[in-house]
């Protein structure tokens, strides 16, 4: 039996593995508010990397709303939601989000990942299967994982594909397919009329997760479910409350029964302290500004359509906009070497020198050779923002050697 290593050595071993493939994390501090312009070591930084996107995480609303339920409820729910942690705060929201989504009941979770986890795993079990978009977010992949329903994974967005596994899932229980109806690192939108139409034809239930589209699409920012009238057609519905609603946690939406199956059965909700009420009332009034102010949501995707026909004009590897993420990839066909996460990441060390955050992304979050920089826009930045944002992008990628965009910088 060979010696087992102690821990460790074992670990640094590990570690020297990780920055060797390019793929080291770091944390970096903010040291102010989540706005437009952060405060990190000490310097203001333009931020595009946030989720923040209609800018009401620092919404003074959405800040008195949190305080003054601090006040009232204090600092935690300090139980599970089954326990003695479930407050009128919470079913105040999820009777707002119901009605905002349109469908009959809402449960709110501490965060999207439990959300995912909880509702997959609270309906499949052994003889079912769930069919997966090949891009959909880690907590998608665990949460199928952790059902231990047999998983089937589609190519992106391929719904012919889709179709061909379907048909092939006679004899299961119960089958899911699940998507995302904005997609986190590539910021293009799913078919998802299409899918739901082809999950009806072989009696599949359809969940999306709208983590990146509540409060950006659809009217009063409902989502791109509601958008495209899909509501009563879609079984689960899935988004956060920590991006464009500014606040943290996270529903699960649709008909009375399922939400009282998830209760009863969630584990991520049954095991986990309650969302705390500051959290929920934020959440509440961001709804409320999405409803009253729609032109917040429409100026942002309006400006990222803008940015990206001005990176495509550079030449560089920008698809045309559909949401408010565009990812701009470093790769040049270089899974193997793992240089694309390389460039990655010295492209954002160098806007960063120029004074813009903008993350790098890198495999596991994304495909092998699909290194990016992805980038976020908020409802808040100024068109100066913007402009900063472009001239530092297209210098950085053309020194980090993105030819397309060095041969369009030397055209007259
Ligand atoms: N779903 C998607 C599509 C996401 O992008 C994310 C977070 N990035 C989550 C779920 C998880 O949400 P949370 O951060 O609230 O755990």
């Amino acid at each position: 039996m060979s010696p087992r290593q102690p821990l460790d050595s074992t670990v640094l071993g590990d570690l020297e593995s990780i920055r060797g493939a390019g793929l080291w994390r770091e944390l970096r501090e903010i040291e102010s508010a989540q706005k437009s312009r952060v405060l990190l070591r000490g310097r203001e930084v333009l931020l595009f990397c946030s989720n923040n996107y209609l800018g009401l995480a620092d919404h003074p609303e959405v800040i008195e709303a949190a305080a003054t339920a601090l006040s009232r409820y204090g600092a935690s729910a300090a139980s599970s939601r089954l326990i003695s942690g479930s407050m009128t705060v919470h079913r105040a929201l999820e009777e707002q989000i119901a009605d905002w989504k349109g469908v009959e009941a809402a449960l709110v979770f501490g965060s999207g990942y439990l959300a995912n986890v909880g509702v997959i795993g609270a309906l499949l079990g052994r003889d079912d299967v769930v069919i997966s978009d090949e891009l959909n977010h880690a907590s998608i992949v665990d949460a199928c994982r952790l059902s231990r329903a047999r998983v089937v994974v589609f190519r992106h967005n391929d719904v012919d594909q889709l179709a061909g596994m379907l048909a092939a899932t006679v004899g299961a229980r119960r089958v899911l397919v699940v998507t995302e109806s904005v997609f986190s690192m590539d910021g293009d939108v799913a078919p998802l009329r299409e899918i739901v139409d082809v999950a009806r034809r072989f009696g599949a239930w359809t969940m999306v997760d709208e983590a990146h589209a509540s409060g950006v699409f659809g009217k009063s920012g409902a989502g791109l479910v509601s958008e495209l009238g899909l509501t009563r057609d879609v079984d689960i519905h899935v988004g956060t409350l920590g991006k464009a609603l500014g606040s943290s946690g996270a529903y699960v939406a649709g008909s009375r029964a399922l939400v009282d199956l998830v209760v009863n059965r969630a584990r991520s909700f049954i095991y986990s302290t309650g969302l705390p009420p500051a959290s929920a009332a934020a959440a509440m009034a961001a709804i409320e500004i999405c409803q009253r102010e729609p032109e917040r949501a429409e100026g942002l995707r309006r400006r990222v359509t803008g940015l990206s026909e001005r990176l495509r004009a550079a030449g560089l590897r920008v698809s045309v906009a559909q949401s408010q993420i565009l990812p701009v990839l470093t790769s040049r066909g270089d899974a193997a070497t793992g240089d694309d996460a390389d460039r990655a990441v010295r492209a954002s060390q160098q806007l960063l020198d120029r004074g813009i955050y903008v993350a790098a992304i890198r495999p596991p979050t994304v495909p092998a050779g699909t290194s990016r920089l992805r980038l976020s826009v908020m409802a808040t930045h100024t068109d100066e923002d913007i402009d900063r944002l472009v001239a530092g992008v297209i210098e950085v990628m053309t020194q980090t050697g993105d030819k397309r965009a060095q041969a369009a910088r030397s055209r007259p």
